[in-house]
């Protein structure tokens, strides 16, 4: 016998995550800060990008970063900025992949490509680099903090924009920051400190980019930063394919569903939605400049 199928069951693919459907529209046109379109979750193919960026667009994100964060991902990415106007790419080796290349002799060379790569005119970014001392154990602490900054050295030098990964590492990443001296345009990527921390970037200058975790029900202390957090600081961004906003925590992410984390915000910073759009895209051709 045969059932019809209810929607979310239709909705379900092979890999039995649910597929999200398209939030309402933006007023205003918002930037996704931070996405890996080169990055699939297992069991899933790359999503075609020319399809990802027509989706986003058609619900207001109008524009994107992509962020290739090895050596693979950092080559996909300047080959990318090339094809698609809406897109500004960054590269970098992550603060996870550091360690690896570091242990196997190849760091060297590792970062000979990456800043070859960077002096492209549309890699506007250095990121995302960082520290993770939630992946990376205490092994890997050195080669983690030296690669960090050995990064942030290139943005300056380049005149790029940073992107911050910081995980479970908010007082050594800030004391290191302030040890070399932060490029002029530092933004610390999927924000996830507290409100002091919230606070100590605030006041240094930094942008916080929030992603759909600060719509988690659970994320109460990540809205708490957001709401001390300025207009003219803030960003967002997917950080997709992971960390769908709800409804689809657990998803798998992309640039289409970023007007579901602006709505939150803006609810979080008690700004209107339009209001909060145009804050987002200022900010984010004020760090990456005009494209
Ligand atoms: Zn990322």
């Amino acid at each position: 016998m045969t059932r019809p199928m209810t929607a979310p069951e239709q909705a379900r693919p092979a890999g039995g995550r649910r597929v999200p459907t398209p939030p309402a529209p933006l007023p205003i046109p918002v930037v996704d800060n931070h996405t890996h379109l080169d990055i699939a979750r297992d069991g899933e193919e790359p999503a075609d990008v020319g399809e990802v960026v027509a989706a986003a667009a058609a619900v207001g994100v109008d524009r994107m970063v992509q962020i290739g964060c090895d050596l693979p991902g950092a080559r996909f990415t300047a080959t990318l900025v090339d094809k698609h106007p809406a897109i500004l790419g960054g590269v970098a080796l992550h603060p996870n992949e550091a360690p690896r290349l570091a242990a196997s002799g190849s760091l060297a060379t590792a970062y000979e490509e990456i800043e070859a790569l960077a002096g492209h005119p549309r890699i506007r970014v250095i990121g995302e680099t960082g520290l993770d001392y939630f992946r990376t154990g205490p092994d890997g602490v050195g080669a983690q903090q030296d690669s960090f900054r050995w990064h942030i050295d290139l943005a300056k030098r380049l005149g790029k924009a940073l992107q911050i990964h910081d995980r479970d590492a908010h007082d050594d990443v800030l004391r290191i920051l302030a040890e070399e001296g932060a490029p002029d345009r530092t933004v610390m990527h999927c924000f996830s400190g507290d409100i002091s921390v919230a606070r100590a970037c605030v006041e240094r200058g930094y942008l916080l980019s929030f992603a759909g975790t600060v719509t988690f029900k659970n994320a109460r202390e990540l809205r708490d930063a957001l709401s001390v957090t300025p207009l003219d600081q803030v960003l967002v961004e997917t950080d997709a394919p992971y960390l769908a906003p709800v409804p689809w925590r657990g998803a798998t992410n992309a640039p289409f569903l970023v007007p579901l984390t602006v709505r939150v915000m803006a609810d979080v910073m008690g700004v209107s939605v339009p209001m909060l759009c145009e804050a987002l895209s200022e900010n984010s051709e004020r760090v990456y400049g005009p494209w």
